[in-house]
């Protein structure tokens, strides 16, 4: 296993820190008088894509683009410091055309949509000229479970009609939002389709609606512990949207599987961005506490502050390595799946206890400043404690590990006799075959 950057990863660092330091860092206050004015997005951000993407610095997140799309292709391994250091400023990746949901977005059609829906959603995505949000959870059920989601698809005519309720949705608010990915539960099929089958696995279904369908409407922003997103995490009702049969993507009732093919490199990108936000909060911290002086010493002279920022630290390699593994193993192609599934699941939990660790000492070390939106860190707090639900709970991505580990556990059922040194095994120990 083998992260050390290759040359060509290192070449794409240097040009994306450049471009970052150089075009991105000095618009930050712009970017935020802008948004705060309610232009959104700011004006310059056209500009700055532009420059971006003749630079190459485009669509770096994808393995799989193909010759001919726009950008540049990277494998995970190679994208993840870059995805770090975007991770800086949150409006960053939209720059270069890495933001999310549309990345998870964009490899969803890559690997699914057929050549009509390709042209139609993934080329303006790939050219960055429309942004797309993908809408599973549901107000009215516990949606880390997907098997419950009930946004219905009833059979009218050639097609369907779209019923249900989502919220959170991310990126919805986006004025250039012009697709909504929805998982829905499938009625009895449409015409030429097979009925829904038993499975609980197999009875969901991935339908691509453009916003501007009659039936679709944007009910709210809503508010992220007060803070609201501009590109929002919507609720939205779709009442009687007609569905056509050339709007569902990949296999009916192969929603499930496709959500979760959605969420791997997705998941690595999030976790290195969390360490991005979590490496620039360690760095205020200790400027801060440097300069900082109470009862006639440096903060940084008290023992505790000293060993937060230590722990920071160790904390802070140990996930990047974690998340390094990761996103090696995501570039073997013969990587077994199911390891795949569980170490995501890993990362996930890891990156949002990481951030909501050395971000909530980042903050205390400010004092109330850090509370203030004067700082990043109020903000990157506020991520820290979504990260611990979107993409699913910590509770189910801590399942998945431990189902895996009593998998093993099983598996060698009976092979730890010898470790046992009870008075009853040493006088009849386990025989040694
Ligand atoms: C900032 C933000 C952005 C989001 N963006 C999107 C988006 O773009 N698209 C989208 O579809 N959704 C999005 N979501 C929604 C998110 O995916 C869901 O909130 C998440 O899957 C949990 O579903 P729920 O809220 O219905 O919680 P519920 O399913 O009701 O779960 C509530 C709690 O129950 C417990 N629990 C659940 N299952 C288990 C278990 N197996 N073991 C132990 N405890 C358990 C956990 O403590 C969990 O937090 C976003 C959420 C946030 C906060």
């Amino acid at each position: 296993m083998d992260f050390s950057p290759s040359e060509r990863a290192q070449h794409w660092l240097a040009k994306a820190d450049a471009f970052f330091q150089r075009y991105v860092l000095p618009y930050n206050p712009a970017w935020h008088h802008s948004v705060t004015q309610g232009v959104y997005p700011p004006p310059f951000l056209q500009d700055l894509k532009a420059l971006a993407q003749e630079e190459g610095l485009w669509n770096l997140f994808l393995p799989s683009l193909l010759p001919g799309e726009p950008g540049t292709r990277l494998s995970n391994v190679d994208y993840a410091p870059i995805a770090e250091l975007l991770g800086r400023l949150p409006w960053a990746s939209e720059v270069f055309n890495c933001s999310a949901p549309d990345t998870g977005n964009m490899e969803l059609l890559h690997l699914f949509a057929n050549p009509a829906q390709k042209q139609r959603w993934l080329e303006p995505l790939l050219a960055g000229t429309m942004r797309s949000a993908f809408a599973m959870s549901e107000p009215d059920v516990a949606s880390s479970d997907p098997t419950n989601l009930q946004t219905s698809l009833t059979p009218q005519g050639e097609g369907w009609v779209l019923n249900g309720r989502k919220w959170f949705i991310t990126g919805a608010a986006h004025p250039n939002c012009r697709l909504l990915i929805v998982v829905c539960r499938n009625g009895a099929a449409a015409p030429g389709q097979a009925d829904s089958p038993d499975d609980t696995h197999l009875q969901h279904s991935v339908v691509l609606v453009p916003t501007d369908t009659p039936g679709v409407s944007l009910v709210r922003n809503i508010a992220m512990l007060n803070h609201l997103a501009p590109e929002g995490h919507c609720e939205i009702v779709f009442k009687n949207v007609h569905v056509g049969k050339e709007q569902l993507l990949g296999l009916w009732g192969h929603g499930f599987a496709m959500a979760q093919a959605r969420l791997g490199p997705g998941r690595v990108h999030h976790c290195m961005r969390t360490i991005g936000q979590c490496e620039l909060a360690l760095e205020l911290a200790c400027e801060r506490v440097l300069e900082r002086q109470a009862f006639g010493k440096h903060l940084a002279d008290f023992s505790n502050v000293q060993d937060w920022i230590a722990d920071a630290r160790i904390d802070l390699d140990l996930a990047r390595l974690r998340v390094m593994q990761v996103a090696w193993r995501l570039d073997q192609a013969d990587s077994d799946s199911q390891q795949r599934k569980t170490d995501i699941a890993a990362i996930k939990v890891v990156a949002a206890r990481l951030q909501s660790r050395v971000v909530d000492r980042a903050m205390q070390i400010f004092g109330a400043m850090g509370l203030s939106p004067d700082t990043p860190l109020a903000y990157f707090w506020s991520w820290g404690r979504a990260m611990h639900l979107m993409d699913g709970p910590d509770e189910v991505h801590l399942r998945t590990v431990t189902r895996s580990e009593l998998k093993k556990a099983r598996a060698r059922s009976g092979q730890s006799g010898h470790y046992f040194t009870t008075p009853e095994q040493m006088r009849a120990p386990p025989r040694i075959t």
